[in-house]
């Protein structure tokens, strides 16, 4: 199975074994349209029986001109050409393409065909940065596999079940329903996968669990999920509703837009950088990766204390307001890089539930390990886990049962 994220000037892909769902290669292909772009390829050694090494990667960086999407393919078929693993030899059966917005249209994986690309394309108009450069990679990607079906996977499906009372805006409602502006939902793909696995991992059935999902990445968003459905979500009409992000301020009053209209004279584009380039923990702190974050507090830097306090409250807010909306949780999950990597945001977020059943065990929350794990004591109500996500093997198996059926 062959997994495509493709953005305007790059796209990433990876090859899976979907018999033992083990990545064989995965690269990276960038700076399409620059004077020189450059494709990474590495090849994963498969594990043989002895003991470790497990993975034994091997990666080969080029650098030479890329005018368009269509060449990066060549570029990465050459690549496996010369470093395999062989595609001529073993050819992947399907190609699963992540696209960004789906609309209320899709709500679940499609196979592309020309009508499906011309939908995908008309739901540029909701997101203009991503769905056209989803598409130049799908319509590359047709012309190197012309031969296999080709699938899309979409962000915003898996909240395609929030009801009405969810996704509705408090807006007048004709203005509302000729913009489509509703709440739509994104980071689908791992609330969904993320959710799954906690459940295959407890060993419960996923339709008994009501469960929350924070995907803290640079991206963020959490979601509120009832027996494997989402029934809300933070981010909204666009990815740039609800937490506090990397670059994004997530909620914010929308009078404070029309303020800086009406007294800084700024104008839609500056307001669109502005909230969604230069604000979150960015804005207040100068940087947008946790980690630098992390080290100004140490440093006893003010900016950086107040960021992080900024970025926990709003996790708490969320987590008091999905334990509402689900009545109560059976677990909670923190993934992708900050989920994933910082106790503090995991401490921080749920510290203050202890009414609500929530108790997470310090040492356990602390620990270096990796994969899926418990950070909750043995008495805690809620099992509270770090699950790191994996969006491409969530396309790969998503792809796999549309090209099956
Ligand atoms: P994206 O949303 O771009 O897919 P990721 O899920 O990879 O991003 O998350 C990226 C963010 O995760 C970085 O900006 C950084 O703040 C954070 N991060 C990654 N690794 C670590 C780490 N070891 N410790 C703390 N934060 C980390």
């Amino acid at each position: 199975m062959l997994v495509i994220n493709s953005g305007s000037s790059s796209f990433k892909y990876q090859l899976l074994d979907m018999a033992t769902e083990r990545t064989l290669a995965s690269g990276l292909v960038e700076r399409i349209g620059e004077a020189v772009g450059v494709a990474r390829h590495t090849v994963y050694a498969t594990p043989t029986d002895g003991p470790a090494p497990a993975f034994l990667d091997a990666t080969r960086t080029r650098e030479l001109p890329i005018p368009d999407h269509t060449a990066g393919f060549a570029v990465m078929l050459e690549a496996f050409a010369s470093d395999g693993p062989s595609l001529d030899e073993q050819p992947p059966v399907a190609v699963g393409h992540r696209v960004v917005h789906g609309g209320a249209r899709f709500f679940e994986p499609t196979l592309i065909t020309p009508l499906v690309e011309i939908n995908i394309d008309e739901l540029s108009v909701l997101a203009p940065l991503h769905n056209p450069a989803n598409l130049a990679g799908i319509r590359a990607a047709r012309r190197a596999f012309p031969d296999v079906p080709h699938v899309a996977v979409f962000d915003t499906a898996f909240h395609q079940t929030l009801a009405p009372a969810a996704f509705t805006y408090a807006i007048d409602a004709e203005v509302a329903a000729s913009h489509r502006i509703r709440r739509y939902g994104f980071h689908g793909t791992s609330h969904k996968f993320v959710s799954e696995a906690a459940a295959a991992f407890l060993g419960r059935p996923l339709d008994e669990l009501k469960q929350i999902v924070f995907h803290l990445g640079n991206g963020a968003s959490v979601t509120a999920i009832d027996g494997g459905r989402s029934i809300d979500t933070s981010m909204g009409f666009t990815p740039l509703e609800g937490l506090v992000m990397g670059t994004r301020s997530g909620d914010i009053d929308p009078a404070v837009l029309l303020q800086l209209t009406r007294r800084a004279g700024m104008d839609v584009d500056a307001l669109d950088d502005l909230l969604n380039k230069r604000s979150g923990l960015l804005g207040l702190a100068g940087s947008n990766d946790l980690r630098d974050i992390r080290a100004g507090i140490e440093r006893g830097d003010e900016r950086a204390v107040l960021a992080f306090e900024v970025y926990v409250h709003r996790l708490r807010a969320y987590a008091g307001a999905y334990l509402a909306q689900l009545g109560g949780a059976d677990v909670i999950s923190f993934t992708a890089g900050v989920g994933e990597n910082t106790p503090l945001v995991r401490a921080g977020a749920l510290e203050t539930l202890g009414f609500a059943g929530v108790e997470i065990d310090p040492d356990r929350n602390e620990s270096p390990d990796r994969g899926i794990r418990v950070i909750s004591t043995d008495a805690s109500r809620v099992t509270v886990l770090v699950v790191p996500t994996d969006e491409e093997l969530e396309i790969a198996r998503q792809t796999l049962a549309v090209s099956r059926a």
